[in-house]
């Protein structure tokens, strides 16, 4: 199994620093903030394989936190850490998309046990569908299900952000997409975004893409967007 990241996402300064202590010795990769903004920003630019969420933060609740990353990624396990042990907040969590749910005070030793056995489950669904659902252009190739795309097989360890935009662009070849359209449909409810996102979210993809060898891949359309052509096939 490879070394998970979690993104821990708990106000609570002595909570925070036991968790992400106690899950970097237990071998996970652990990266901490104490906001949703913080944490929507984050799984955004990183790679994250697990979260852990508390419900109470400073700028908005963690259940919506919860539901804005499950609309963004319907596999990303969500793991929900909250002082309620009310019946209600537990369905509240579920019910918001988490797929697991601890009561505070809990020990380590089962948020860690969770963890694992979240992760193992992700694998194995990331295990299943990875022979399924490849798009290809030329020479790249997007693994839809686990989420992955690759150029010559050299992995570009894209962001979800950055995945999804690729994606978005590979699965309408040959046609322009306005900013306008790539803003709905990669950002989607998230109209407070910066309005030149989508050209800073190309240019990342045309470094990483560059990197691999494959410069052009993303064409600029002046005045009206981006696209991506299908390979010209050389006569013969
Ligand atoms: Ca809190």
């Amino acid at each position: 199994m490879s070394r998970a990241t979690v993104l821990v996402v708990e106000d609570d300064e002595p909570v925070r620093s036991a968790v992400s202590d106690g899950l970097s010795a237990s071998g996970f990769e652990v990266a901490a903030v104490e906001t949703a903004e913080d944490g929507r920003r984050h799984v955004e630019r990183s790679r994250v394989d697990l979260v852990v969420l508390d419900i109470g933060l400073p700028d908005m609740s963690g259940l919506d936190l919860c539901r804005r990353l499950r609309a963004d990624d319907g596999l990303l396990p969500i793991l929900i850490l909250s002082a309620r042990d009310a019946v209600t907040d537990r369905v509240a969590g579920l019910a918001a998309g988490a797929d697991d749910y601890l009561v505070k005070p809990f020990a380590l030793a089962e948020l860690v046990a969770r963890l694992h056995a979240l992760h193992r489950r992700s694998e194995l669904l990331d295990a299943l569908g990875s022979e399924q659902n490849t798009l290809r252009v030329g020479e790249l190739a997007i693994d839809v299900d686990r989420r992955t795309a690759a150029v010559n097989g050299v992995d570009l360890q894209l962001t979800r952000r950055e995945f999804d935009l690729l994606t978005v662009l590979a699965r309408n070849r040959d046609l322009v997409l306005s900013r306008f359209t790539l803003l709905e449909k990669v950002w989607g409810y998230d109209f407070d975004v910066e309005t030149n996102v989508v050209d800073v979210f190309v240019g990342y993809l045309r470094r990483k893409l560059a990197a691999a060898g494959a410069a052009d891949v993303i064409r600029t359309v002046r005045g009206v967007g981006f696209v991506i052509d299908s390979p010209r096939v050389s006569a013969p």
